[in-house]
């Protein structure tokens, strides 16, 4: 799908059609603004003064920005904030419209017949059909806490609801949510709802991620008929694969039989919330299961062919367990047989007030690592690393204040 080019009061402009949106930017170089909409007209993501804003479908918005010679800034909007970014990107937009109408724009090709009703779905994408939106979104899924950063475009199936264990002194995703294993009937219901949610813009993604944070825990069979009423509701290529995360070892215990049985019904990668390979951190933490459980687990999962995200928490613990920290993520990472297809992930420890961690550091007169010590734990784990050039898992970063669903 080719661009149509053109300008319009005096600046280039790109219109752009996506697979299930299109983008279109206005201006060159610094000044550039983009607005990006799926083909519903729900907002996407705009780029406006050098600020990007990533609506979530709560309605809810990210935005980023970098001033000149500091690190990038990011700032959660509310629903009134990410309405008023809304509106300016939308009057932009109608403006536009207007404008070709009067035929005060020039276009360099012939522009698609398609182009002008689809740019005027986000024009009637108003104030009321965005606060509908998200409404709507709180009908069809619970809470979605976190996903990896790799996911952040899947199409998000709660199997599961909640944490099995929530007991993570660092973690507030699911407080309050009860964990429970979703019947395959209520897995196909729930999946049909977000298939009509997601509606045009369905395209924009791909893959599907199986929530929420312990959804491999469920038994067996359940999940087996879990996978596959997903698949039955998302049967195109571009979701066949299937993610899901592994928080905790010492529920419910897979076999490799198991993860080859998910593996044939589509399951990719498992991300695992590791955090450290050092038990008494774990411990302090109150994470479940010891670093000796992650290491058959993941053993299981790579003889059974799938590739896998392993999440390591910069900072946790602080001064007190810094040491033992590196040096036995350092060894437990060495012992596992990764390779190409699998990611280490450093995320930073970010508190909250309301996280018992905080409390807990303090009572145990635990000193935190500032941000500077934190990527030097980070350098310091990856300097001990052991791996064979061509077997080197991929390295990122983890910073779970930029998820956006
Ligand atoms: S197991 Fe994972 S999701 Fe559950 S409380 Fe711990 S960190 Fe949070």
């Amino acid at each position: 799908m080719s661009s149509i080019e053109g300008v319009w009061q005096g600046r280039v402009f790109r219109w752009r059609p996506l697979e299930g949106g299109w983008t279109w930017s206005l201006g060159l170089h610094a000044r550039v603004a983009v607005y990006t909409y799926e083909d519903s007209g729900r907002p996407w993501t705009f780029i406006v003064d050098g600020v990007i804003y990533r609506r979530a479908l709560n309605g809810t918005m990210l935005a980023k920005w970098r001033p000149k010679g500091r690190a990038r800034q990011r700032r959660r909007l509310s629903q009134a904030e990410a309405l008023a970014v809304e509106t300016r990107a939308r009057e932009q937009v109608a403006a536009f419209l207007r404008a070709w109408e009067a035929g005060q724009v020039t276009f360099r090709q012939p522009p698609p017949v398609t182009m002008r009703a689809r740019m005027a779905r986000a024009v009637a994408f108003d104030e009321a059909a965005s606060r509908a939106d998200a409404a709507r979104f709180g009908q069809v899924y619970r809470p979605i806490g976190i996903l990896p950063p790799d996911q952040y475009l899947a199409v998000v199936v709660q199997i599961t609801e909640g944490c099995s264990f929530n007991t993570c002194t660092f973690c507030t995703f699911y407080r309050g949510q009860p964990f429970r294993v979703r019947a395959p009937a209520q897995v196909e219901a729930h999946a049909r709802a977000v298939r009509g949610f997601l509606g045009p813009g369905l395209p924009m993604r791909r893959g599907i991620f199986l929530g929420a944070a312990n959804a491999l825990v469920a038994p067996m069979p359940r999940l087996l008929a879990g996978l596959d009423a997903v698949r039955r509701v998302f049967p195109e290529p571009r979701f066949a694969d299937m993610f899901a995360f592994l928080d905790a070892f010492s529920g419910e215990r897979k076999t490799e039989a198991d993860y080859a049985a998910l593996a044939a019904r589509g399951l990719r990668r498992v991300y695992i919330g590791l955090e450290s390979g050092h038990g008494p951190l774990l411990r302090f933490l109150r994470k479940p299961g010891e670093p000796e459980d992650a290491y058959h687990a993941v053993r299981a999962m790579k003889a059974a062919g799938l590739s896998v995200g392993i999440i390591i928490l910069l900072g946790a613990g602080g001064r007190r367990f810094a040491a033992g920290h590196v040096r036995d993520t350092i060894a437990l990472l060495n012992a596992l047989p990764l390779d190409r297809d699998d990611i280490l992930y450093f995320s930073e420890l970010v508190l909250t007030p309301d996280m018992p961690y905080a409390r807990e550091a303090v009572r145990a007169g635990i000193r935190a690592l500032t941000p500077a010590e934190q990527r030097a734990q980070q350098a310091a784990i990856v300097a001990g690393l052991r791996f064979a050039p061509a077997a080197r898992p991929r390295i990122s970063r983890y910073d779970i204040r930029e998820f956006v669903y």
